[in-house]
C-alpha cells in the first residue's frame, strides 16, 4: 500500500543540489512479490508496535516505548493481520466492486504499514548490531509476503474484474487511477503469470531482498571502518575551524582524543578534499571513500552486484520485458529506457566539454603555482575552490559565517507560509526516537486548520545512515475520515560545540531545501486514498518538487533575513550575494559529469540484459567507452551504489534527478517570466497541479496543467550553464 520514500542524499556541485534517495517499499500490492511464512505467535498487547498510534493529532508513533526486541514480533503479528485482510477482501462472497475490493485494499494493512515505517526509522537512523540481525532476518520474509498478495489468485480476479468492469467508468478520476495503480501493480508483479514462474519469481524476490540488506550493511561498515587518522597538527594544513572541530569530534567518540579523524562519509571527504593542502592526504581520504565496497574483504559488494543484475535480468524476462530497465521504466514518465538515455546524453557531452574548460582553469592555477602536478581526482575539489576564488572572488568560508542552521530552517518555514499558506509551531508533546529530534506543527495560516507534523533529525551520529532523505511516517488521506500526514526531514549535520550555532556550506543549505521541498510534497496533499497520496508519485518526478524548491534560497528575501552572520547578525552582504548568483553555474561540468556517469553505468547496467557481469570491469568498460574524463570518478561507483543495490527502488531510475531537473528549470521559469520568486498565482497554480494531487493524476498532465506547456530541455541548459541547442530554441 503506502511506500517508505527514503530519500537519502548527496548534493551535486555547488550550485545543484540533488538528493539521491534509496526506496524501500513496503506495499501489499505492488512493484514487488510467495510463500506462507512465519508461524510466530501473534504477541499481545504488551508490544507497544501493534498498538494503534495514539495521543494528539490524530496519534503519533510511540518512539518513547520502542526497543529493537519488539520489531521481530510485531511484524509477524502486523502480517498476520494484513493476511486475515486480504483473505477477507479475496474471499469475499460478494460481486467485486470499487468498494468491497479497491477500498478495501486501501484500508487493509494500517498496522502493517505502520509498524514497517517505524522498522523503517530504525534502519536508516537507530541501526546497530543487534538491529541488523533482525533486518538480515526480516528482509526476504517482508519480500514473500509482498509476494503472496501479489500472486494471490482470488484477489488479482476481483481487482482485474473492477478495472475491467464498464461500471469503473462511473467511478471520481481519482478513484480510476487508483484501479490502474492496483492493477498494473500487480500485473508488474506477476499477477499474470502460471504457477511455476510465480515460485520462481518468489525464490528470486526473497534472495534480492538478503543481497540488498548484504549490499547497504557493507557499505555501512566500510563508512565506519575505513578512516583516516590524522596525527598532528601538520596533517591538518589548509583545513578551516569548521573541519578540524568535527574531526576532533568525531576522534573523540572514537576513544582517540587529541587526534583527529575523517570519517568515511560524502560530509566528511567533501570538506576535506576542497581544502587539505596535504595531497598526500586528499589522496588517501579518496581512495578510502571511493573504494567503500570494493575492497576485496568480507564486506566486498562486487559477487553481490553480479548476483543482483543476473536476478533482475531473470525477474523482467519472467515477467514479459525485455531487461530490467525496460521494466522498472514503465510506469515512469520517460517510459522506455530509450527517452532517459536521449536525455542523458544530450546532456553528457556540453557537460564533458565544460570539464575540459574546467580541468584547464584548475591546471592554469596550479601551473602558476609552481605545483609539478597534473589535475587527478582527489585534486579536482581543491582546485575549482582555488579557481573559485580567482573567476569570482567567492570564498566558501566567507558565506559559511552567514549560514546558520536554525535560521535557514526559519527561512525555509517563511517561505513555505508565501507560497503554501503554512505556519510552523513547536510542539514538545509528542515522543521521539532521539534527544535530537525535533516536532513543529504544520497550520494553515488562513483558517488555523492542523495540515499536519513536521519532525527534523539534523544531526549526524553513529548508527545514522550518511546523506539526507525525507520520510512520510503517515500519509494523508480522507476516505475513511480526514487523516492528516506526519513527515520528517533527516541529514547528518556535525553538531557544533555546545551553545553556538551550527553553521554550513551553502551546498548542504541548498540540500536542506531540497529535502523540505520533499516534506511540502507531503504536507499539501489533497488527495482521498493513501496509495495515490504525497510524495507516491513516479520515481522520475519525484524529485521535482524538491529541487525547485532550492531555488528559494537565493531568493533576497530568505537571504536578507535568514541569512545573517552568526556573531554581528548582519545580513548576508548584497556584494557577496552578487558573487553567489554570478557563480551560480560554476563546477557544473564537475557536477553534471559525476552525476550523469552514475545515471549512465545504471542505465547500463540494466540493458546489459542476463550475461554474468564483472562490476569493475563493466564499469571501466563503459566509461571508456563514454569517455569519461579521468579527472572525475562517478559519484557513486558500483560497488557503493545503495540507489541502485540496497533496494529496486532507483535501480535504472538514478536518471531520474536529472529527469527531474528539466522540469524543475522549466517551472522555476513559470516564477520569473511572472512577478518573481513570490507570484502568488504561480505559487496557488504549483499547489494546485503539483504539490496537493500526489499520484492522483499522470505526471505529465500535472505538469502541462501547471505550465500550460511541455518542459523541453532549454530551461535545464539554462540553468546548469550549457549552450541551449539551436533547433531547441527555434522549437520555443
Ligand atoms: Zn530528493
Amino acid at each position: 500500500m503506502r511506500k517508505l520514500l527514503f530519500t537519502g542524499a548527496g548534493v551535486a556541485a555547488l550550485v545543484s543540489a540533488s538528493c539521491a534517495t534509496t526506496t524501500q517499499e513496503v506495499r501489499t500490492t505492488g512493484d514487488s512479490q510467495p510463500t506462507a511464512s512465519s508461524s510466530a505467535p501473534a504477541p499481545k498487547a504488551t508490544n507497544p508496535l501493534l498498538a494503534k498510534w495514539s495521543g494528539p493529532y490524530g496519534g503519533v508513533p510511540a518512539f518513547d516505548q520502542v526497543k529493537v526486541e519488539h520489531f521481530k514480533p510485531a511484524l509477524e503479528a502486523s502480517i498476520e493481520e494484513n493476511r486475515r485482510e486480504i483473505a477477507a477482501i479475496a474471499n469475499n462472497p460478494d460481486a467485486p466492486t470499487f468498494e468491497n475490493t479497491i477500498a478495501a485494499l486501501e484500508d487493509a494493512g494500517r498496522t502493517y504499514n505502520d509498524v514497517g515505517t517505524i522498522f523503517g526509522i530504525w534502519s536508516s537512523s537507530m541501526n546497530g548490531p543487534e538491529f541488523q540481525a533482525i533486518e538480515r532476518e526480516m528482509a526476504p520474509k517482508l519480500a514473500a509476503f509482498a509476494d503472496e498478495i501479489a500472486q494471490n489468485e482470488k484477489l488479482f480476479q476481483r481487482v482485474e474484474a473492477v478495472y475491467n468492469s464498464p461500471d469503473k467508468a462511473k467511478l471520481t478520476p481519482e478513484q480510476q487511477r487508483l484501479v490502474w495503480v492496483h492493477y498494473t501493480g500487480l500485473v508488474r508483479s506477476g499477477a499474470k503469470l502460471d504457477a511455476a514462474a510465480k515460485k520462481r519469481l518468489a525464490d528470486i524476490n526473497q534472495r534480492l531482498a538478503s543481497l540488498y540488506t548484504d549490499f547497504s550493511q557493507n557499505v555501512l561498515a566500510d563508512e565506519e571502518n575505513y578512516v583516516v587518522v590524522l596525527e598532528s597538527e601538520a596533517d591538518l594544513a589548509g583545513l578551516p575551524e569548521s573541519v578540524r572541530t568535527g574531526a576532533a569530534a568525531a576522534a573523540e567518540s572514537r576513544g582517540m582524543p587529541g587526534k583527529w579523524v575523517i570519517t568515511n562519509t560524502r560530509s566528511s571527504m567533501e570538506p576535506f578534499l576542497t581544502y587539505s593542502s596535504r595531497r598526500d592526504l586528499r589522496e588517501k581520504v579518496w581512495r578510502n571513500y571511493v573504494n567503500r565496497g570494493d575492497n576485496g574483504d568480507t564486506r566486498d559488494n562486487n559477487k553481490l552486484i553480479t548476483e543482483i543484475l543476473k536476478l533482475r535480468a531473470e525477474r523482467a524476462k519472467l515477467l514479459g520485458y525485455a531487461t530490467h530497465a525496460h521494466w522498472r521504466l514503465e510506469n515512469t514518465m520517460a517510459k522506455t529506457p530509450e527517452r532517459a538515455m536521449v536525455l542523458m546524453e544530450a546532456v553528457w557531452t556540453p557537460a564533458v566539454a565544460r570539464v575540459r574548460e574546467e580541468v584547464a582553469d584548475m591546471q592554469a592555477i596550479a601551473n602558476k603555482e609552481g605545483a609539478k602536478l597534473k589535475i587527478e581526482p582527489w585534486d579536482y575539489r581543491y582546485y575549482a575552490e582555488k579557481v573559485r576564488k580567482a573567476k569570482y572572488d567567492l570564498d566558501e568560508n566567507e558565506v559559511k559565517p552567514y549560514l546558520q542552521l536554525e535560521k535557514l530552517r526559519e527561512g525555509m518555514f517563511w517561505v513555505a507560509g508565501e507560497l503554501f499558506g503554512f505556519s510552523f509551531t513547536p510542539v514538545s508533546n509528542v515522543p521521539v526516537f532521539h534527544p535530537d529530534v525535533r516536532v513543529w506543527e504544520v497550520k494553515d495560516k488562513a483558517s488555523g486548520k492542523h495540515v499536519g507534523l513536521w519532525y527534523f533529525d539534523p544531526y549526524a551520529r553513529p548508527g545514522k545512515r550518511s546523506g539526507a532523505w525525507m520520510n512520510a511516517y503517515r500519509n494523508q488521506e480522507r476516505f475513511k475520515g480526514e487523516i492528516s500526514t506526519i513527515v520528517s526531514n533527516n541529514s547528518n549535520f556535525m553538531k557544533g560545540k555546545p551553545g553556538e550555532p551550527v553553521l554550513i556550506s551553502w551546498t548542504d543549505a541548498q540540500t536542506l531545501f531540497h529535502e523540505f521541498g520533499h516534506a511540502l510534497h507531503g504536507l499539501a496533499s489533497n488527495v482521498t486514498y493513501p496509495t495515490l497520496s504525497g510524495t507516491s508519485v513516479a520515481r522520475d518526478y519525484v524529485e521535482f518538487p524538491s529541487q525547485l524548491l532550492e531555488h528559494w534560497l537565493s531568493t533576497p528575501e530568505v537571504l536578507n533575513t535568514y541569512a545573517v552572520h552568526y556573531q554581528t547578525g548582519k545580513p548576508i552582504p548584497a556584494a557577496l550575494v552578487a558573487k553567489i548568483e554570478k557563480a551560480a553555474t560554476f563546477n557544473q561540468g564537475f557536477g553534471t559529469i559525476e552525476y550523469l556517469s552514475s545515471a549512465l553505468v545504471d542505465m547500463k547496467l540494466h540493458l546489459a540484459g542476463d550475461k554474468t557481469i564483472d562490476p569493475d570491469a563493466f564499469e571501466r568498460d563503459t566509461l571508456g567507452a563514454l569517455g569519461m574524463p579521468k579527472e572525475i570518478v562517478m559519484r557513486h561507483r558500483t560497488p557503493q551504489f545503495g540507489h541502485v543495490f540496497a533496494g529496486d527502488g532507483y535501480s535504472a531510475g538514478y536518471y531520474s534527478y536529472l529527469w527531474s531537473d528539466t522540469l524543475t528549470a522549466d517551472a522555476y521559469e513559470a516564477f520569473t517570466e511572472g512577478k518573481g520568486a513570490y507570484d502568488r498565482d504561480v505559487a496557488e497554480r504549483l499547489r494546485k497541479h503539483v504539490f496537493s494531487v500526489g499520484n492522483t493524476v499522470d505526471p505529465a498532465e500535472a505538469y502541462r496543467s501547471f505550465r500550460g506547456k511541455e518542459a523541453g530541455t532549454d530551461a535545464l541548459m539554462r540553468k546548469r550553464g550549457f549552450p541551449v541547442p539551436v533547433k531547441n530554441k527555434k522549437a520555443n
